[in-house]
């Protein structure tokens, strides 16, 4: 059997920038709207951040001086409608961030989203897929501890029995911009243990 989960990041990923107004580092978060500046058909594009603490305004450089021929005409659109899905790229967009001196900041909270895929072949073990649905930081381990409904000591134990393989505590517990798929395996007690399963019919 396959499990997929699929892991969508709640509200935008921060990041950390000396805040003038605080005069401490603190950390910024995506205010949700671009600043497009448009003279000459040459573009200024920015991402809008606002300190946590005390809502300070910082603009991220996105595009500088680039000629309006230049930028593909859907992306140029999402601009201007501040959709969000493109706020929630370039706020993980490890080029953006560098060039702009910023680092990721703490983890964003998310929301699992679970399908199976069931086979004919029941075994005892279950691989599980985890999928994010854009990159972001976030730490393997905090996606289990909150799917398995189970603590850091107990996920450990279940390595050491060989009930999740594939996957070391080591790399469960690094907090690493997440990209792409990842795969694991879980025994089938190991799934439904803590859960209740409820067979949804429609
Ligand atoms: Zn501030």
């Amino acid at each position: 059997m396959k499990v997929i989960w699929t892991v969508t990041p709640v509200g935008y990923q921060r990041i950390a920038k000396r805040c003038p107004s605080c005069n401490v580092k603190r950390e910024f978060a995506p205010s949700g709207a671009f600043r497009v500046n448009s003279q000459k058909k040459v573009l200024d594009i920015w991402s809008i951040y606002k300190c946590t603490h005390c809502e300070y305004t910082w603009n991220i450089s996105l595009f500088s001086r680039l000629h309006i021929s230049k930028i593909n005409h859907e992306l140029y659109h999402r601009f201007i409608t501040n959709d969000a899905s493109t706020v929630h790229y370039f706020a993980n967009d490890k080029a953006t961030l560098s060039r702009n001196k910023a680092e990721l900041a703490g983890k964003p909270d998310f929301r699992i989203q679970e399908q199976w895929q069931v086979s004919i072949k029941t075994g005892q073990k279950v691989t599980v897929t985890i999928r994010l649905s854009h990159s972001f930081q976030i730490s393997v381990l905090s996606i289990l501890k909150r799917q398995l409904l189970l603590s850091t000591a107990e996920i450990k134990k279940l390595i050491d029995e060989g009930h999740i393989s594939g996957i070391t505590m080591k790399e469960l517990k690094s907090l690493k911009r997440m990209t792409g798929y990842l795969d694991f395996q879980l025994s089938a007690v190991t799934l439904y243990a803590r859960r209740k399963v409820v067979l949804g019919q429609r």
